[in-house]
């Protein structure tokens, strides 16, 4: 699945706000979202006129891309299928986004980052329920469990990892084990419980028009 390559810090700028897309950096001084506090470019200095509907659409689209690392087309699909759903469909996109397995391994602290754990999931490091899962948008369920691999374990990473994955604390549903580095999906996601700024209904009415 293709994925945008391009300079990160960037599109925090461009969003005005932390979109934490690069791990310890985001938290320290050298996050460049407060030192240049504008948009990118040539003309990011230039003062902005009113925000319009469609301009505040945009941007909150774009924003929930971003932070989950999906290009529109997927995007779009994630939306179709939080449409045909029960339920808030603003809601439902976002839980569909958290279960991603990228996403997962993230937020159980197997990564610093979603794109390093992309690339964790894309190197096979990761099973689900014992099988092997390379793919990075694969949708986790409930009771799923997601375990680093056997043969994994002896990478220096992981190595590493499991000296401070015992510190970590993964949101309500989701549970960790790192003696066994291991993690469960004990439920679906409510919205109070995802942690991005984001506000979904937004990204409803751009796709409802
Ligand atoms: Fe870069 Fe992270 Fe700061 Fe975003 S939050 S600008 S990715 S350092």
């Amino acid at each position: 699945m293709a994925k945008y390559t391009g300079p990160v810090c960037r599109l925090c700028r461009r969003e005005g706000t932390k979109l934490f897309l690069k791990g310890e950096r985001c938290y320290s001084d050298k996050c460049p979202v407060a030192k240049r506090p504008y948009p990118p470019g040539q003309h990011g200095q230039r003062r902005r006129g009113r925000v319009t509907d469609y301009g505040l659409q945009l941007r909150e689209k774009q924003k929930a891309r971003r932070i989950y690392g999906v290009l529109e087309r997927q995007f779009r699909r994630y939306y179709a299928e939080a449409n045909r759903s029960k339920g808030v469909t603003g809601e439902r996109l976002l839980q569909l986004l958290e279960l991603r397995l990228d996403n997962v391994v993230y937020r159980l602290g197997f990564a610093d980052s979603r794109s390093q754990a992309r690339q964790l999931v894309n190197h096979g490091h990761f099973a689900v329920n014992g099988r092997k899962v390379d793919i990075p948008s694969y949708l986790v369920k409930e009771n799923d469990e997601i375990t680093v691999r056997e043969s994994s374990r002896s990478k220096t990473y992981f190595k590493n990892l499991s000296e401070v994955l015992g510190d970590r604390r993964p949101p309500e549903w989701l549970t960790l084990d790192a003696a066994n580095m291991a993690g469960r999906v004990v439920r679906l996601p409510e919205r109070s419980e995802i942690d991005i700024p984001v506000q979904e209904q937004y990204i409803v009415e751009r796709y409802s028009r």
